[in-house]
């Protein structure tokens, strides 16, 4: 055994609050990929610089600029606001909460709840997005959320987090469908595991945001998202299933809008606000857009520990710290307000 590299190992875990193992794991992959150019160690501190670069990302987001383009406001009157600017150029949205870094269960389920009766006050065509594992997995504070969303007639989404997170997600998401809840799944292109899912889901008939993922897939590092994508648009033409095309990418939205037109299946573009967008493919396609509306905590739409894949995420963060907090209206009416 390389005892300095096995020091190297778990100091750079006990630095980062992960295990040895994770550490090896990804170090591993790394020198795989580059095909054994970066040695050992060298692969080891690059993991470690990655997990120094994600921690730095919560802990900016908490004073700096940096993310604050990418949400409405700190408040759901900020994203109704947003929302209701959308709707005024016919279109639909999506509205997401990104909680503080570790905010109580409670507290963002208690967001969530806000977010559709604020959903429901304003008339809007909007659906409200979920990340369970944020809510700590709770059956009981989904099920509130759910019964709420059920009265309204307002839709749940489950966004997608990490790929450790997907069974149970799906678990409670189809435990909300079963009890009546009109609910939408993301699926990742970057997942080996998302063919499958996406033929159970086809089955039981629920829309889906089809994404490449935020997040790799350790068994699939090779993976090509633009093909994977377009696979999984496949797996639904000709469904009943509405199709969310959820991308900046062009050369991925256009053949995936264009096959599920042709297949007469139901679907949308869906586009981050914040990310340029591209609204002119669909009106040219005849397709509606949803705009994905944030507020909250200010957050980054990109893995800040991919940047050794994709180097252009430098110059995003570099915007991204620039770029000032803007709310889209602080007149927004409030829930409670009695306006
Ligand atoms: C509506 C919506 C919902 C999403 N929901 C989820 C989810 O639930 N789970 C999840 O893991 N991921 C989610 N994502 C994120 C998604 O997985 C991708 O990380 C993200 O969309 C970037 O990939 P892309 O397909 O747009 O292509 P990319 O190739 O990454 O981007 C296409 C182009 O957009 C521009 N661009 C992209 N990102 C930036 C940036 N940060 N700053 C400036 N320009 C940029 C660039 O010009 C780039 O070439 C969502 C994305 C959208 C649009």
């Amino acid at each position: 055994m390389d005892k300095t590299f096995e020091h190297l190992v778990e100091r750079l875990a006990v630095r980062h609050g992960v295990t040895a193992q994770h550490i090896r794991q990804r170090a591993e992959r790394r020198q795989a990929r580059l095909h054994g150019l970066l040695s050992r160690d060298a692969a080891a501190r690059s993991v470690g610089l990655s997990l120094a670069l994600a921690s730095a990302e919560q802990r900016l987001s908490g004073f700096l600029a940096a993310g604050s383009r990418h949400v409405n406001g700190l408040s759901v009157a900020d994203a109704i606001a947003a929302a209701q600017a959308e709707g005024g150029q016919q279109h639909l949205s999506t509205i997401g909460y990104w909680p503080q870094p570790r905010e109580a269960a409670a507290s963002v389920a208690a967001r969530y709840r806000e977010a559709i009766s604020a959903v429901a006050v304003a008339g809007l065509r909007s659906s409200v997005s979920v990340k369970v594992d944020q809510m700590g997995y709770d059956r009981e504070l989904l099920r509130e959320v759910a019964a709420l969303a059920r009265q309204h007639g307002v839709r749940l989404h489950f966004d997608a987090q990490g790929l450790e997170t997907v069974d149970r997600t799906h678990a409670m998401m189809e435990e909300s469908l079963a009890a009546g809840t009109d609910v939408s799944a993301t699926l990742p292109s970057r997942w080996l595991r998302s063919a499958s899912d996406a033929r159970r889901f086809r089955a039981l008939g629920i829309p889906v945001r089809i994404v490449k993922g935020q997040g790799g897939d350790p068994d699939a590092p090779k993976i090509d998202p633009r093909q994977s994508y377009l696979a999984l648009v496949e797996v639904f033409a000709g469904s009943t299933c509405e199709v969310g095309v959820a991308t900046h990418d062009r050369r991925v939205a256009e053949p995936a809008l264009r096959r599920l037109r042709a297949s007469s299946t139901p679907c949308v573009l869906e586009q981050l606000r914040s990310l340029p967008r591209l609204d002119a493919v669909a009106d040219a396609l005849g397709v509606p857009v949803r705009a994905y509306v944030a507020f909250g905590r200010f957050g980054l739409p990109y893995a800040i520990g991919e940047v050794f894949r994709r180097p252009a995420i430098l110059g995003w963060i570099l915007r991204d710290a620039l770029v000032r907090h803007r709310p889209t209206s602080t007149t927004a009416p409030r829930i409670g307000d009695g306006r």
